[in-house]
């Protein structure tokens, strides 16, 4: 029995067709695609949908629906997840201990997963703001470890930390 940690974003589920998503939904209300980015950024590391509404409403004073909101919480989340990725899960959830990890702002964070159906097939779930190193050098998980994880500058670090661990960059289901 393995530790099978795995990222959320970009690795399970594809965010950067949400974030697309997102910004034409924005759009479909007459908002400037410059300032839809220049928003964006001021939220990046930390994004969540209802922060990058209010700034745009606050800042630039631009009239947007008051149930924007929901629009995240109505759309079918499970159709991100990659090809594959259920099945790979409960296949891998049945001999392993898989482990959910991923950095960034709680509540977007949360929409996210629970929106796209997986919570059941993991033991433990962490949003994190700090690294990803720095939680795992706080947890104990058994070995061997495997670490499913798409950014490959944040690989490299914990390779260098973890050398034992054993990192890809996407998921595969013959663990
Ligand atoms: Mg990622």
């Amino acid at each position: 029995m393995a530790t099978i940690i795995f990222d959320f974003d970009d690795t399970l589920f594809d965010t950067k067709k949400l974030k697309k998503e997102t910004f034409d939904q924005l759009a479909s209300y007459g908002i400037d695609k410059k300032i839809i980015e220049k928003t964006y950024k001021e939220c990046r590391g930390n994004y969540c949908f209802s922060k990058h509404t209010q700034i745009i409403k606050n800042k630039h004073d631009l009239k947007i629906p008051d149930g924007v909101n929901n629009w995240l919480l109505n759309i079918n989340l499970e159709s991100y997840l990659f090809p594959g990725v259920v099945e790979t899960l409960k296949k891998l959830s049945k001999k392993h201990n898989l482990i959910l990890l991923t950095k960034g702002e709680p509540e977007f964070q949360n929409i996210k997963i629970k929106g796209s159906k997986i919570s059941k097939h993991f033991k433990e779930i962490h949003i994190t703001s700090e690294a990803k190193e720095i939680f795992l050098k706080n947890k104990k998980f058994m070995p061997p470890i495997y670490f499913i994880n798409d950014k490959k500058s944040e690989n490299k670090i914990i390779k260098k930390i973890f050398p034992k661990m054993i990192i890809k960059e996407k998921m595969e289901n013959n663990i």
